[in-house]
């Protein structure tokens, strides 16, 4: 096991980011005063969070899974490493050590600046890093459409926009600046799109239930409307958007003969997602014909326009404060899209014990845990 201190702010900046996975690492922040704090999770292998007082006290202790901003209550210290790690034992040597140890960071950029905007811009500049490696001089577009996915591409050019806004007032890296303005512009033709999927795109198969719908068993989650081979990658996220798929396992799969139907399969999908099902469909349908509206504002509505859905996120919408993916909890259901979703489930017989509604009322009622309201 390996306990590092992390001084600087610089060091305290990048901490976990893009490490496989923490194992028995313990890394240590160290701050000279108490503050609430925020962390991020981007770019970091799944983790335990620990804030202590000045004294030692535990004012925080959550592991984090996925990757999201994470609020700390006022503390002095704060320790991340592998869920699994007993932290105890550190807590002593950390207390002890961190009164020795050189307070550069006397002058804390978390102090002078809001503490989430010094995470932001901490984020952005490890951004751009990655570009500098991925690219090694000039930003080509080619080797950023290849090497990145496009939510990860969303989240690079809006760093780069962010940190250009940033650069009179702070001082930055060199070589940010200039690489942040050659980003811009490779990107430049799918800037809307990329910055939709940076939030609209992002991974949430290892988050959801993976249980088949019909039956409980183990199951994957299987998309249904497929783009067409033309289409231009940027646009590829909305095909792998929950709205478009369903879980349901091999055996399911074979015995209601579900590849070959395809009414069913929209019959499954569409009563999952109901109204948020429909809005992904007309998008999909607009974009085969091309007759997507042309005052479509996806900064606003990055899921697909405003028409197509309905005000809240139960009836469709795709506004930006609904474009994260959810699971299908609390999806406003007609008596239609039941119908469409008894007639998939139970059009064929079970062998053996019927598990009845149960494994769907099961998905119906996951939620995942998100905390509201911190971010500003
Ligand atoms: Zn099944």
């Amino acid at each position: 096991m390996q306990l590092h201190f992390l001084i600087t702010s610089e060091q305290r900046a990048t901490g976990a980011m893009f490490m496989e996975s923490l194992n028995e690492t313990v890394l240590a922040f160290i701050y000279p005063t108490d503050g609430s704090r925020t962390f991020h999770t981007f770019f970091c292998p799944p983790m335990r969070i620990i804030a202590l007082s000045a004294e030692g006290q535990v004012v925080f202790d959550e592991v984090i899974a996925r990757w999201k901003w994470v609020r700390l209550p006022v503390c002095r210290y704060v320790i991340e490493t592998g869920p699994k790690v007993d932290y105890a034992p550190f807590v002593q040597t950390v207390l002890s050590i961190a009164g020795d140890l050189p307070q550069l960071g006397a002058i804390d950029p978390s102090l002078r600046m809001d503490g989430l905007l010094f995470a932001v811009l901490a984020e952005a500049v490890a951004d751009i890093r990655r570009i500098r490696d991925a690219h090694r001089g000039e930003v080509r577009p080619d080797i950023q459409r290849r090497r990145f996915e496009v939510w990860e591409r969303g989240q690079i050019v809006s760093s780069a926009g962010f940190l250009l806004d940033f650069s009179d007032t702070c001082h930055l890296p060199d070589g940010a600046v200039k690489l942040s303005y050659s980003i811009l512009k490779a990107e430049e033709p799918y800037i809307d799109e990329i910055v939709a999927a940076s939030v609209g795109g992002i991974p949430w198969r290892h988050e959801f239930p993976s249980h088949c719908m019909r039956c409980g068993k183990r199951a994957s989650w299987r998309p249904i409307l497929s783009p067409k081979s033309s289409a231009p990658v940027e646009i590829l996220w909305r095909y792998q958007r929950p709205e478009n798929a369903i879980p349901i396992c091999h055996h399911c799969t074979e015995t209601l003969n579900l590849l070959r139907d395809r009414s069913l399969q929209i019959d499954l999908v569409w009563g999952l997602w109901g109204p948020r099902f429909e809005a992904l469909w007309q998008w999909h349908r607009a974009i085969r014909t091309k007759r997507l509206p042309a005052d479509w504002d996806l900064y606003t509505q990055p899921l697909w326009p405003a028409d197509f859905g309905g005000e809240s996120w139960e009836t469709g919408s795709g506004a930006l404060k609904f474009a994260e993916p959810r699971p299908p909890h609390q999806v406003s259901r007609s008596e239609q899209h039941m119908q469409a979703l008894r007639r998939g489930l139970f059009s064929k017989k079970f062998r053996g014990r019927q598990p009845g509604e149960t494994p769907l009322q099961k998905l119906l009622d996951f939620r995942l845990d998100q905390p509201k309201g911190d971010l500003r």
